[in-house]
């Protein structure tokens, strides 16, 4: 029931698709680490290839995941950078604490 790509039947086929979430689609995959690249047995690609998954939808998909790790590399950075500013003053406190023994 693929016939055509920009008539009505496609855009059914989208509608019904957006339900399986490509996290869905990629649990299928044979290797659970897969990149969705050039790995054998890749749901992802298979979907692509057979329109269960547009392509937008898988690229919105991975352009979303891409600012999810960068937000969460840069959350993880400032907490770092927050241990290490705790770290440094709790050190110059002890420091100037007079040992009492
Ligand atoms: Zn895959």
């Amino acid at each position: 029931m693929r016939w055509d790509r920009s008539g009505f039947l496609t855009l059914r086929l989208s509608i019904g698709a957006r339900r399986r979430v490509p996290e869905e689609i990629a649990r299928r995959c044979r290797f659970s680490d897969c990149n969705h690249d050039r790995e054998p047995g890749c749901a992802i690609r298979e979907a692509l290839e057979d329109g269960a998954l547009p392509v937008e939808r898988w690229q919105s998909y991975v352009k979303l995941q891409r600012e999810l790790h960068a937000l969460e590399l840069r959350r993880n950075h400032l907490l770092r950078q927050e241990r290490v500013r705790e770290y440094k003053i709790r050190e110059r406190q002890n420091r100037r604490k007079p040992k009492k023994r």
